[in-house]
């Protein structure tokens, strides 16, 4: 039983009144002792309701809301209002929410995030605050913080640039930590950084919410996130995870070269995107009965999420025997100006293999390279035309395909496109959800290469055994358990991942992989080791039950003790 004192609240989600204030923890679930010794009794109606109940009519609103912005909305005020409801919600119905607390919906919401603000979540820091972040960071109410997603909001999904209005990222990013690997809310920190926007859209907008002014490129910037990184570690400790994310190409690539032997620290649009594409590709090769070392790959875009899955298939490959020349020949890149050869300007110099003769568009690089898998990540829209679907069908009796671009209007191509143009042979999975594909009778149910597979997993592992440095050989072990999670009556269904309704149970095992992998390769520097990481890992685990308190036992010196700001 825990103690009134234990009862959390976030400062930020004060109610003006405290007593009014335990009336938002758990609503009509308090008990008339509770209320009594709270000082909130009448303040609610008198029904002691339970937490099913609640949850009962939480789903009822949302299953009456047909706009998901709406349902965005909804859900985040009933995540500060009663965090516990929030999560069990979200939990017990994680296929249906997780695309409105995050993408595609999420991206909305950070597009109108000044339109539709309610109550700020997550720590702004911006260029101005230069020389004073670690005082900015002791303003947050948590002390014992171990993971933080930080964002510029540079290059936010497949959206562009919207400046501090990406803060929508980081929260939602760690609503799925919570929800899919059990990590402790107070535990997860929401940062934007703010260095200007060159959305001349959002500069003209009064209701905007960041700095008026053109993003900020000098040193300063660079100065700003060294000051970042290290107040970080100076307040919360070096063993804190910092998930970059949705930074801008340029800078991405960049500060995760520069962080990541100093800092416990990766990158999700890079490392995470590699390792869930890696893993649909694995899932993949189970299907067709086919070494990743046999196949060929053309990518559609060459950016940030392209070389991060690049590199993680030579590192596949080479795990299986190749060299890594051997590997990198295995893979072409299509970028915007055409495929990257060896005469390209481009510093992606590792795939730049000799001109295969001219090739001027997609199709042609298809049609000439002969790919057994095409993986879409350019965020352009439907490049995946009926032509390329139509040959990868011919060129392959299994094809892969992946359109990974978000949002759902970004894809490379439709789920129905791909599964139709191939007469239901192609292996697909996008990046945002497509529903089941009926074709001859047949259902087909397409793989989601959803990131929220492999970080909440990977984080887990991290936080809980004290890696420092998070070494792509993590990401490896994290795709290879993923494809492996896959039962064979869910490949046979046309699945590359395993059901999103089983995301809970994927991340928990998937963490107790990693657990296993870091310990015995040296990389773990929590002791004593534990001798059963599966109750280790378990044992950790938040769930979403009230705690509950026994009035009779408890010596209560007096109502604000309900107020932590620990
Ligand atoms: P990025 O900006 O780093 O890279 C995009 C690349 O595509 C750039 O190199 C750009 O020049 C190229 N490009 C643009 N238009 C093109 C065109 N018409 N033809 C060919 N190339 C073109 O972005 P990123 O982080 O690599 O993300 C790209 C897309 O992948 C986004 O839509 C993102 O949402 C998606 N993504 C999906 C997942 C996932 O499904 N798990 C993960 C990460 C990123």
């Amino acid at each position: 039983m825990a103690h009134l004192s234990s009862i959390r609240v976030h400062s930020l989600c004060l109610p003006t009144h405290s007593l009014t204030l335990c009336v938002f923890l758990q609503g009509m679930a308090f008990s008339l002792p509770e209320r009594q010794i709270l000082g909130i009794h009448g303040l609610l109606p008198p029904k002691v309701e339970t937490q099913d109940i609640q949850a009962m009519r939480f789903q009822n609103n949302l299953k009456n809301m047909t706009d998901p912005l709406q349902k965005y909305i909804y859900l985040m005020g009933i995540q500060e209002r009663n965090e516990r409801l929030f999560y069990r919600v979200l939990m017990e119905d994680i296929e249906e929410l997780m695309p409105i607390v995050y993408t595609p919906t999420v991206g909305l919401a950070c597009t109108h995030y000044g339109h539709i603000f309610r109550r700020p979540k997550g720590l702004f820091i911006s260029i101005r605050d230069k020389g004073h972040i670690r005082s900015i960071l002791d303003n947050w109410p948590e002390t014992n913080v171990a993971v933080i997603v930080v964002t510029d909001g540079e290059r936010i999904l497949g959206l562009g640039d919207l400046g501090v209005y990406g803060m929508g990222i980081p929260v939602g990013k760690l609503c799925l930590y919570t929800a899919c690997a059990g990590i402790r809310p107070e535990r997860c920190l929401p940062v934007a950084i703010d260095v200007g926007t060159n959305n001349q859209t959002l500069l003209q907008d009064p209701l905007y919410m960041g700095l008026y002014q053109e993003r900020d490129r000098s040193q300063a910037y660079d100065d700003l996130i060294d000051e970042f990184m290290e107040a970080v570690v100076e307040k919360y400790g070096q063993d804190t995870l910092i998930q970059f994310e949705d930074f801008g190409n340029h800078n991405a690539f960049r500060f995760l070269r520069k962080y990541r032997e100093k800092y416990c620290t990766f990158n999700d649009d890079i490392q995470g995107t590699a390792a869930v594409a890696l893993a649909g590709l694995l899932a993949a090769q189970r299907a067709l009965g086919k070494p990743i070392t046999e196949h060929r790959v053309l990518f559609l875009g060459a950016g940030e999420a392209a070389l991060g899955i690049a590199n993680l298939i030579v590192m596949a490959m080479m795990e299986r025997g190749m060299t890594q020349a051997e590997a990198r020949n295995k893979i072409w890149l299509y970028d915007k100006d055409g495929l990257l050869v060896k005469e390209t300007d481009s510093n992606q110099e590792a795939f730049l293999h000799d001109s295969p003769g001219t090739v001027e568009s997609f199709l042609d690089a298809v049609n000439t390279i002969k790919p057994t898998a095409i993986i879409g990540v350019s965020g352009a829209g439907r490049l995946f035309t009926h032509d390329v679907i139509k040959s990868m069908g011919t060129l392959n009796e299994r094809p892969i395909i992946f359109a990974l671009s978000n949002p759902t209007n970004k894809a490379e191509c439709t789920a129905e496109d791909a599964y139709t143009l191939t007469d239901g042979r192609c292996l697909f999975a996008s990046g945002s959800p497509f529903g089941p594909v009926t074709l001859n009778g047949r259902i087909y149910t397409p793989g989601q290469g959803n990131n929220a597979y492999i970080f909440p997993g990977v984080a887990l592992a991290v936080i809980l055994s004290g890696v420092r440095h998070i070494s792509d050989k993590v990401f490896l072990e994290a795709a290879k358990t993923l494809a492996e999670q896959l039962t064979d009556k869910e490949l046979e269904e046309g699945r590359l991942y395993p059901p999103l309704s089983n995301i809970r149970e994927v991340s928990i095992q998937m963490a107790v992989k990693v657990v296993e992998f870091v310990y015995a390769n040296g990389m773990a520097f929590r002791y004593p080791e534990p001798t059963d990481k599966d109750s280790f890992v378990r044992a950790t685990v938040w769930d979403t039950h009230y705690d509950s308190f026994e009035p009779d036992t408890y010596d209560w010196p007096g109502q604000d003790v309900f107020i932590t700001r620990n």
